[in-house]
Parts: structure tokens; sequence; C-alpha cells
């Protein structure tokens, strides 16, 4: 199994150290022929939205990401990446949209802008999770499915094949959602 980690910005190494950890094969996607490679899964690390999103139309990566994710590639996005795949973005526009999900972005304000927290994933049990200026899911809908979810705020969440975290699984040791996401695959 390969898994392909979008890299052309933010937190794209420590996914690469937490698979390396699960023993999975993974290799860096800088560049549209990156794509051409064969892998069974994709990563979407945290970063700045707007910049990936904007990276990937310039460098001719977008539709072709889309298409494999439609067509049932498993992805798994942190973060950032969370906001490129959802379908509405509160005051922006969506990305690959993809994902039933309502985000809205920079969602905990200046203040409480990154913090730290154990809560409860749905099949895994108490995971810490940490958060760095990070969205928060406002709404699922169609078939996706609430997985964490911290007082009213929905903050991991799956649909079919597209899994996604609000906070950042790999800047903590602990590897369960990562190994999650390589059983999504198997
Ligand atoms: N605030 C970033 C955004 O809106 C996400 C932050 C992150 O990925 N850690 O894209």
């Amino acid at each position: 199994m390969t898994i392909g980690i979008l890299a052309l910005q933010g937190a794209f190494a420590e996914h690469g150290y937490m698979l390396d950890k699960l023993g999975a094969e993974h290799f860096e996607i800088r560049q549209r022929k990156d794509l051409e490679r064969s892998f069974d899964g994709l990563i979407l690390p945290g970063g700045e939205s707007t910049v990936m999103g904007k990276l990937l139309g310039e460098l001719g990566m977008f539709e072709s990401i889309r298409e494999k994710i439609q067509r049932g590639m498993p992805v798994f996005g942190t973060c950032a990446g969370l906001i490129l795949l959802a379908k509405e973005v509160e005051k922006n526009p969506s990305w690959f949209a993809t994902m039933s999900i309502r985000v809205k972005r920079n969602a905990y304000g200046r203040q409480l802008g990154s913090f730290y927290t154990e809560q409860e994933f749905k099949g895994i049990g108490m995971i810490p999770m940490s958060f760095i200026r990070a969205p928060y899911i406002e709404k699922v809908y169609d078939d996706a499915e609430i997985l964490a979810q911290i007082d009213e705020k929905i903050v991991a969440a799956r649909q079919k094949n597209q899994l996604v975290t609000a906070f950042h699984p790999e800047v903590t040791d602990n590897l369960e959602v990562h190994r999650y996401f390589l059983n999504m695959i198997r």
C-alpha cells in the first residue's frame, strides 16, 4: 500500500513520520507528474487552505485530484485539508467540494486559535487532539457521519472514502487516526 501526501505547503512531513511508524509506504506529491505514480490513498495536510487551493490550480493538479476522490480514492484531510474537501465553506468559496460538510474556518477565534484536548473518536476511543487555527464542521449531511465532537462542534467526520479531522493527529504521538485511515484503504 502506498500513500501520496500532498506536499505543496503546510504540515506534510509530519504525516510521513506517522506513516513510517505504521510501516506504510508513502511519497510526496509536489507537482502534476507525481500524480501519475500509483498510490492507494491520499493525505491532504494542514496549512493554509487558500494558499494550497491556489497552488493546486496553478500547478494544474486540481482536476486530477478531484477526479480521483470522486472515483473513490481514500482521502484523509486534516485541518486545511478538511476545508479543501468541504462542499460548503462559510464566507469562502469551496475547493474540491466532494464532502457533504459545512465548515467554518478559523472557527475558534484569535484567543483560542490553538489548543490541546482529549476527546472520544468513534471506533477508536479517547485520543489527544491538537488544534491549530482550526476550522470546525457546523453540519454534516447526506451520508456523512460524525466521528468526534467537542461540545456542539464537530471535529471529525467520514463520508465513504473521505475522512477529515479539524485537529492534527500528526503532531501528537498517537497513531490511531492514521491507522483508521489505513484500514479504510485495506
Ligand atoms: N486556518 C487554516 C485555513 O483556514 C487552517 C489551519 C491549519 O491547517 N492548521 O486554511
